[in-house]
């Protein structure tokens, strides 16, 4: 996809352009960093045991995604000292992620102060970036992190860690290979066909485990147009033309506002609530407990949980939702599913269920993304081995979600399980590190919230899964070590000469 030309800095409120010369720089948080990682004796030595297959040495671990989950995986697991890892994006240099492609908005929804990717370094955080460059005042100033920002300070993190993103090679499919994994690669950028690795980890993002969601009302409707809120759109072609947008969300009132700000004649959201969703249950009831405690509770309370989360739905921010109202020719209708659509001489026609007919020239999907393993290429050929929440848990009528029910039930170290014992026992060595793994394990593998409490949590189990495989060898370790600690000439033995016996005394009661 090619980019979405990025609005320029200071524009729109979108940056704070004047630097702040006082401020320090980022030379110095860069020191800063190199100084934290050194007193925190970090990247750890590497105590992996080397693997060989034909005669090769085997990848420890590849990280399929080279986005904000992946870079961070890459670090949490060099710290943790498994460093025989590659990480892989298919995306250009600074394209990784939704941010400079099909993100539209201004700024992010999360608050600026969240830590995100920083895994408890100070110096690491956006705020440490940012007042580095531009000073405290400006940080008080600033409201919402612009966007494009974002991913600036997203490509410094990777630049000062010195994470090395092979970009522009995509894992085609995973396979097995014995007792290893094989990752057919593609790509301009690919320099072998494949990999062969004990554990890979899909930091694949929001649709890392499945596919934007089309609803079957599209039908045969004509490429030209539609689109999903997730592609490339031509938006200057939408100048004087008739636009709808289906959904109330985030993408939903982003993409009506680009079009607008276009120079779309009408844009009009087609909403099947009958309400605006407006409270964000799972921003406010996000906490340490929260994350720490989800993924050991029983399914019904796991499920119970989502299910309320997708039943009352993430409100668009108030921000973009303004930003789209902004326009007067911006309109949001309510209670209108959609029955059908059919291109009639150039227009299409949308008819909702209940009885509207509506003319358009062009519609935007921001109907989000499904969860679905079995659409992921990657896992082509087995996808449907994977247990689903839906083999494992019936919830009651009133809690029944068909696409909760789609998500993988993962094991507690974010690998995938089979849905029959022994028929594909690899899937415990891939590791479902996006947005799949929120219904088993919480918010932990996507937003910027918890992905640090996430990545430590990956990097743990997977240390702990890359020795217990190797126990034996390990114990073998542990006899055959020899460097003494002391060497004899630390002390000399005596012998007790029997005067120096103190007679024995029995101490009072
Ligand atoms: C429009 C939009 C706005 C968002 N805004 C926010 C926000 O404000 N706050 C927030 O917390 N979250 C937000 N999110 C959620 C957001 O996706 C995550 O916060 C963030 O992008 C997660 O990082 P990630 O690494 O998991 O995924 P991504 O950033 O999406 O990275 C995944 C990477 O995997 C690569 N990839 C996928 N498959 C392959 C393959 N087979 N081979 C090689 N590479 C592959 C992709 O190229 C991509 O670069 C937003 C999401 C969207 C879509």
């Amino acid at each position: 996809m090619e980019p979405v030309a990025p609005r320029k800095f200071g524009e729109k409120g979108l940056q704070s352009d004047k630097r702040d010369s006082d401020a320090g720089s980022l030379a110095r948080l860069e020191a800063r960093v190199r100084r934290d990682q050194e007193y925190l004796c970090r990247p750890s030595e590497n105590w992996v045991l080397p693997h060989h297959h034909g005669g090769q040495r085997v990848l420890d671990a590849v990280i399929i995604g080279g986005g904000m989950c992946g870079q961070l995986a890459w670090f949490a697991l060099t710290n943790g000292g498994m460093r025989n890892i590659r990480i892989l994006d298919r995306s250009r240099e600074g394209l990784e992620g939704p941010w400079m492609t099909y993100a539209r908005m201004d700024t992010l929804r999360s608050p600026k102060q969240l830590t995100g990717p920083a895994y408890g370094y100070g110096a690491l955080t956006f705020r440490a970036w940012y007042t580095a460059q531009f000073g405290d005042a400006a940080w008080e100033a600033l409201d919402k992190i612009p966007r494009p920002m974002w991913m600036d300070y997203l490509k410094w993190y990777r630049e000062v860690l010195a994470i090395p993103i092979e970009n522009e090679v995509e894992a085609k499919r995973i396979v097995p290979e014995g007792d290893y994994l094989r990752l057919e690669l593609v790509g301009p950028r690919a320099t072998e066909a494949a990999l062969i690795t004990r554990k890979c980890i899909m930091a694949t993002g929001r649709e890392g485990t499945g596919h934007p969601h089309i609803p079957d009302f599209v039908g045969d409707l004509p490429r030209s147009h539609w689109a999903h809120t997730s592609e490339d759109i031509d938006f200057d072609s939408l100048e004087g033309k008739r636009v709808v947008v289906i959904g109330a969300g985030a993408s939903a009132v982003e993409n009506a506002a680009e079009a607008a700000e276009h120079g779309a004649r009408e844009v009009r959201h087609l909403i099947r609530r009958r309400e605006m969703p407006t409270i964000n249950k799972m921003m406010g009831i996000g906490s340490f407990g929260f994350t720490a405690g989800f993924a050991d509770l029983p399914d019904e309370w796991r499920w119970r949980f989502m299910q309320y989360s997708f039943a009352t739905q993430t409100p668009a921010p108030r921000g973009s939702t303004l930003r789209a109202s902004r326009h007067d020719n911006v309109h949001f209708h309510f209670g209108k599913s959609i029955a059908s659509m059919q291109l009639c001489a150039d227009e299409v026609l949308i008819d909702t269920v209940d009885g509207a007919r509506l003319a358009t020239d062009y519609v935007i999907l921001a109907t989000g993304f499904t969860t679905d393993p079995l659409a992921r290429t990657e896992l082509a050929g087995y996808a449907d081995q994977i247990e689903l929440w839906g083999d494992r848990y019936t919830p009651p009528a009133s809690e029944s979600n068909e696409a909760l029910a789609n998500f993988p039930y993962l094991n507690r170290d974010f690998t995938f399980r089979e849905r029959t014992p022994g028929s594909a026992p690899w899937l415990k060595h891939i590791y479902c590190f996006n947005y799949g793994a929120s219904a088993s394990l919480g918010k932990v593998s996507g937003d910027i919230p918890g992905i640090s409490e996430g990545a430590s949590w990956l990097a743990r189990e997977m240390a702990a899964s890359l020795y217990r495989e190797d126990v034996a060898a390990h114990f073998q370790g542990m006899i055959d070590y020899s460097k003494p600690e002391l060497t004899g000439d630390e002390w000399t033995p005596s012998e007790i000469e029997p005067a120096a016996v103190a007679p024995f005394t029995e101490v009072g009661d």
